[in-house]
């Protein structure tokens, strides 16, 4: 199998060669058709995520070693079964679910494998589908994609989960109430083709970029305020009638956490998704006084793919845009995607 490699943290991928795994037990070999590249990612090819004030969470500190291969948003074919692998068979085409948790802690033994102490998804702990293959570790990871492209299905692993995930820990809000979206980029943008099938909600996006910003209007936002200038809560407030009921942080820089913990009404609640890093202060006291919640999402639970795959299916799923470029060309992607600005939607590797 040829796959496409972090050798250095930061430094361009290349591509190498192996023999193609023989899948044990309960594992699925799947030959990877398209696959997504997601901004976490950006991260993972650096080696670290920023947690403020100069301190790092290294990949390397979660026992990855190199070369890598990285990936978390594949779809493919089954092409081989380990001897004990059931509920899948040679030629059928799936999504792989990438958030594998060890299987043995409390919340994994709990079905809540999200949690898990000790995760190990694919593409940022164990090989991911930057490649023509993948193992995949059971066949219970593999998900129905009905008849949608396989180049759009393959991001709802990680885009379209990561953001129906945020959007249902938010509900249910009213038809009346603001659901504030902070960030247009691929995943933030997404929001906006998947709350309609969870929420009747108003949604205001907010994005530094006037290029996303309108993208984002052109997605069904109703209103785009620029989260950079000085009177950019104030906005929020006015057109939401007193503060967003919701807010969805797509960025998580300390700007974006701080600007949509100011813009939330009297028990609003914010969900930090975005990994952009730092660190960032409130008034306790807004907590109680103000009935405030304040809450993180990763990702999504398998079950969660389950039902997104299921409205997607059923045509209740704007498609995100989608653009393909050939696998070789992944270092220059994560470049884009780390300059920002550059991609509207998501990009898909082909192998
Ligand atoms: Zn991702
Ligand atoms: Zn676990």
């Amino acid at each position: 199998m040829r796959s496409c490699q972090i050798v250095e943290w930061g430094k361009p991928l290349e591509m190498h060669e192996y023999p193609n795994p023989e899948p044990q037990g309960t594992e699925v070999l799947v030959k990877v058709t398209a696959c997504g590249v997601c901004h976490t990612d950006v991260h993972v090819w650096h080696g670290y995520f920023d947690l403020g004030d100069g301190e790092r969470a290294t990949i390397e500190s979660r026992g990855v070693e190199l070369p890598f291969t990285m990936g978390h948003e594949v779809i493919g074919e089954a092409v081989a079964l380990g001897p004990d692998a059931t509920g899948v068979s040679v030629g059928d085409k799936r999504i792989v679910f990438p958030w594998i948790g060890c299987g043995e802690c409390r919340a994994c033994q709990d079905d809540r494998e999200v949690d898990c102490v000790s995760p190990n998804p694919l593409g940022t702990r164990r090989h991911g589908g930057y490649s023509d293959h993948i193992v995949v570790p059971d066949a219970r990871y593999l998900v129905e994609y009905g008849d949608v492209s396989e180049t759009l299905a393959c991001t709802y692993a990680c885009s379209g989960l990561t953001v129906y995930s945020a959007i249902k820990k938010v509900t249910p809000l009213n038809d009346d109430d603001t659901l504030l979206i902070i960030g247009a980029g691929g995943v933030g943008l997404n929001a906006m083709n998947v709350a309609p099938a969870l929420t009747g909600a108003k949604i205001v996006v907010a994005d530094i970029d006037p290029w996303k910003r309108q993208a984002a209007l052109n997605a069904g936002a109703v209103h785009a305020v620029d989260n950079s200038t000085a009177t950019a809560v104030e906005e929020v407030k006015e057109l939401s009638g007193g503060g967003a009921r919701a807010a969805i942080d797509f960025v998580g820089s300390p700007e974006t956490a701080q600007f949509g913990f100011d813009s939330l009404c009297r028990g609003g609640m914010q969900v930090v998704v975005g990994l952009y890093g730092g660190k960032f202060a409130f008034p306790v006291p807004f907590l109680p006084l103000q009935h405030r919640m304040l809450r993180g999402s990763y990702v999504g639970s398998l079950e969660e793919l389950k039902e997104l795959m299921a409205l997607v299916m059923a045509g209740k799923i704007t498609p995100l845009p989608v653009t393909t470029r050939p696998l070789e060309e992944a270092t220059s992607v994560l470049e884009d995607l780390q300059q920002g600005g550059k991609i509207v939607g998501r990009v898909v590797l082909r192998p």
